[in-house]
């Protein structure tokens, strides 16, 4: 919301909100990096800032204080990089990156392969349409880039555009296998996978791990987010991948007053599904193309939290779900359960994961196991991998010493996460938070640019512009 004059209070008057901490941001009109107040009124946290030619703005960070607050304690310490590619010299966000001021490795990091779609949705943060087609050059030189700095590189996530419509894709997954990297995905909306035979078959025999956009089960969600119905083509792909023996994570876009009603059927839909390891939920950011909306009343972290805990009878609570430590603890939240058949155990009722991650006041309680919480640590990151083998052996391990039956032989299928990632645009863009984040944009030139700073301070347009041949012929 732009405020076009500060409202003052009268001198006397107690202000009616709290100042909580300063940080920086950016104007959502001109991008200028400007100072940011994060304030708690009514219970809620809002970001408030004024850009010098575009006035004030005041935007939603999170529905519920206490939750934003009690997060800030389960802040791990960040590992530092092999490598940094730049160095510092306007400050952040302006020096990505890594530059030599950014507090955490990459545990997941993201190719844009292609910018075009098959789709075109009115709500696409990637704002697809032509301009590139990336090499296997150019991806392997990405792929170099990313073994140079972490060594042994966790997750590559191919995206785009729409990656599965680039001529090369299984190729470039296959290609990140062989440079070592662990866990490959692949980020699509699943036309090509229900609708190209040739194309599927060739992809269950390479079988990349899939993170599927699923928004919801019904025709209206499709509608209004994809701008066509998906409903049948979107359990199509998901029939032929549990077909084809792949893992799947579904990935939900939630947007106020779309497809808020659905978080609870997305859940229970996934448990059921047998080709589904988990469900991302992602409060819609307005970023690259969004439908109309008012920064002051977003879908927020918390909002999803409670609606999953209302809407699924009790199987979920909104305790079982803790910050995620190894980015700053207000990104992103997650959960796991243990499913055999229709029993449904969340991991945080059976073990005290708060007491593991909470990294301020852990040493309140010296009789931790280390082992359970490096287990945990690996559970609770952006490397882990929902369907993973991975995955199963730190849920092993965590679960070791827990007087309860697990069918260990088969843990992969058994376990079961539920996460919500709370991306930023440039309304609630905040800088302490980026300079945590451990999910990097990997571009040509070798850079890792975190991705939030990617989508909201002109590195996406860049990168666009620079790689789009078109453009290069106008330049030259
Ligand atoms: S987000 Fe990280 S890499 Fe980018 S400028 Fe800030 S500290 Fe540097
Ligand atoms: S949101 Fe995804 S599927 Fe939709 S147009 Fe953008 S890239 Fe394509
Ligand atoms: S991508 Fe954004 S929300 Fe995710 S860890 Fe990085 S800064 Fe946080």
């Amino acid at each position: 919301m732009t405020l076009k004059s500060k409202p003052q209070p009268r001198i006397g008057q107690q202000h009616d909100s709290i100042f909580f901490e300063l940080t920086r941001s950016i104007c959502p009109e001109c991008k200028a990096v400007i100072d940011a107040q994060i304030i708690l009124r009514d219970g809620k946290v809002f970001m408030r800032k004024r850009c010098k030619d575009h006035g004030w703005f005041e935007s939603l960070l999170s529905s519920d204080a206490e939750m934003y607050i009690d997060a800030l304690r389960f802040n791990k310490p960040g590992t530092i990089p092999l490598k940094y590619t730049t160095e510092v010299k306007d400050g952040c966000p302006l020096d990505c990156g890594l530059c030599t001021e950014h507090k955490q490795h990459t545990c997941l990091a993201i190719i844009d392969v292609n910018t075009a779609c098959n789709l075109d949705c009115p709500i696409c943060f990637a704002d697809a349409g032509p301009g590139y087609n990336l090499t296997m050059d150019q991806v392997g030189t990405m792929l170099d880039a990313f073994v140079e700095m972490e060594g042994e590189p966790e997750v590559v996530q191919f995206s785009g555009g729409e990656p599965t419509i680039h001529p090369q894709i299984l190729d470039m997954v296959i290609l990140a296998r062989e440079k070592g990297i662990k866990q490959v995905m692949i980020n699509t909306n699943g036309l090509r996978i229900a609708r190209d035979d040739r194309f599927f078959e060739k992809m269950a025999r390479v079988k990349p791990y899939i993170y599927l956009q699923f928004d919801g089960l019904e025709p209206e969600t499709y509608k209004s987010i994809r701008g066509e119905d998906l409903v049948e083509t979107k359990l199509k792909a998901l029939d032929r991948l549990a077909e084809a023996d792949m893992d799947v994570v579904l990935v939900a876009a939630i947007e106020r007053g779309v497809n808020e009603h659905e978080v609870g059927a997305l859940v229970k839909f996934g448990l059921e599904h047998p080709a589904v390891r988990g469900v991302i939920f992602q409060p819609v950011f307005h970023t690259g193309r969004h439908l109309p909306f008012d920064p002051l009343d977003r879908v927020t972290m918390p909002d999803i939290v409670k609606g999953i805990a209302a809407q699924t009878d009790g199987m979920f609570r909104v305790d079982d779900f803790v910050p995620v430590p190894c980015c700053y603890p207000n990104c992103q939240m997650m959960t796991y359960a243990y499913v055999d058949g229709d029993e449904v155990t969340p991991l945080p009722r059976v073990l005290n994961v708060d007491d593991y991650l909470d990294y301020i006041s852990n040493s309140a309680f010296p009789d931790l196991s280390i082992d359970v919480k490096k287990a945990l640590e690996g559970l609770w990151s952006a490397t882990s991998i929902p369907g993973s083998q991975d995955t199963a052996d730190k849920f092993e391990c965590a679960v070791c010493d827990i007087p309860i039956e697990f069918d260990l032989g088969h843990l992969k299928k058994h376990v079961f996460a539920v996460i919500i990632k709370s991306f930023m645009d440039a309304y609630t863009l905040d800088v302490k938070q980026l300079m945590k984040c451990c999910v990097g944009q990997l571009v040509p030139d070798g850079r890792m640019i975190p991705f939030c700073a990617y989508n909201n301070v002109g590195y996406r347009e860049q990168i666009r512009e620079e790689l789009n041949p078109l453009a290069r012929r106008r330049r030259a």
